[in-house]
């Protein structure tokens, strides 16, 4: 089963045997399946890998920067923060830009700066499974507001927790994960009047927004305790390369260089990066197929006589099913893996290729007629 009982030799001893930490007892690691299947719409990567002529010259940037391997790589990762602020716009230069290996990393460096004992993080259910675990790994006590049966955030409710719960740290994912819900900027402001510490806004999916969805970044001069959070791996197309980045005032970026370890990104990172930033057109350039992918399956699954939550991410999340397992591994014997994460019955589906979505469709069109489904009875609720 685990890696230290199957390891011949020396060092035979089992993880109920070490002297882990009380609180990571029992816990599992994070666990998107990685299956080797032919349809994978499961953890909302964008489907369709680089160029050719994109590849070649990050193969360059890599045997460039591997001339210098024997050194540590620039600490500050000062052209790739450049290149990160160029491709943001909205005034932003490197020094308002973090980094790190994924989004997670940013995170947890927030965390690490902001979090801690003794201090609290809030954020709006249901929402990004590896929020409670940051929180965790950080000692920082995790809250949750509910958000209503849409599963918006009902900006009342969440100025009336922010007063009552002090939180150190706010965390909004918009477009949320796993449902696809945007928070408007109204909200967001509100939020951020009455919040006594951080606020971050985990943007991974904002480039996917359906058009006049507008960035937090436009907050950020007027609010000073703002972060906005951003990834690689969705819209980028660069989910293997490991990269995320922040957008703050320079003393949230100095704030996070205090907890960083030493060089935590590496030369080759930060060359293939910039290499992806400086082709950020053609990365970028199936995003408007991805969005109408998702458009598609979200009507598609909803003139199937389904409840499907509007997403402004590239996943669509629907359901609700008497046993979503069951419909999650009779989709996985058709060969097309998806992702039961979230309340109760639901189920997400990431937007693919054409031939991913109709996979897809024609699997699920053989599954649902032995799906039982379940009365809409409002989709937030049981996360109250
Ligand atoms: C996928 C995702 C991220 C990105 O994680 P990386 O570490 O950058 O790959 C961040 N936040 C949310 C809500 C996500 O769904």
């Amino acid at each position: 089963m685990s890696g230290a009982e199957t390891t011949a030799g020396a060092g035979r001893i089992s993880l109920s045997e070490l002297p882990l930490r009380p609180e990571l007892v029992g816990e599992e690691p994070y666990g998107a399946p990685q299956l080797d299947v032919p349809v994978c719409l499961n953890v909302n990567e964008n489907p369709y890998a680089p160029s050719d002529a994109v590849r070649a010259d990050m193969a360059a940037a890599v045997a460039s920067a591997a001339g210098a391997v024997n050194r540590y790589p620039d600490r500050e990762a000062t052209l790739l923060r450049e290149k990160l602020a160029g491709y943001l716009g909205h005034g932003l230069s490197a020094a308002n830009i973090w980094a790190a290996n994924g989004s997670n990393e940013v995170m947890t460096h927030l965390l690490q700066a902001f979090g801690g004992p003794g201090r609290t993080l809030l954020t709006f259910a249901p929402t990004y499974s590896m929020y409670p675990e940051y929180a965790r790994n950080t000692h920082t006590e995790y809250r949750t507001v509910g958000r209503g049966d849409d599963f918006a955030i009902d900006p009342a409710a969440a100025v009336a927790a922010v007063r009552e719960h002090r939180p150190d740290v706010i965390l909004i994912a918009t477009p949320n994960n796993p449902t696809g819900t945007p928070t408007p900027l109204a909200t967001i402001a509100a939020i951020c009047a009455a919040a006594p510490g951080i606020v971050v806004v985990d943007e991974a999916y904002q480039e996917f927004a359906r058009p006049g969805t507008p960035s937090a970044l436009e907050l950020l001069p007027t609010q000073p305790r703002l972060v906005v959070s951003r990834t690689m791996s969705k819209a980028f197309a660069f989910a293997g390369g490991r990269l995320g980045y922040l957008a703050a005032a320079p003393a949230v970026v100095d704030a996070c260089r205090i907890v960083r370890l030493p060089y935590h990104l590496s030369a080759i990172t930060q060359a293939v990066a910039v290499v992806a930033l400086e082709h950020a057109d053609e990365m970028l350039a199936q995003v408007a197929a991805l969005r109408e992918a998702r458009d598609d399956i979200v009507t598609w699954l909803r003139d199937q006589g389904l409840t499907v939550a509007d997403s402004d991410a590239n996943f669509a999340y629907f359901g609700r099913f008497a046993d979503r397992q069951q419909v999650f591994a009779d989709l996985l014997e058709r060969g097309v893996l998806i992702r039961a994460t979230g309340p109760d019955g639901w189920l997400r589906v990431s937007a693919g290729t054409p031939q991913e979505m109709k996979a897809f469709k024609q699997a699920l069109l053989e599954v649902l007629p032995s799906a039982e489904r379940v009365a809409d009875t409002g989709a937030g609720k049981e996360q109250r």
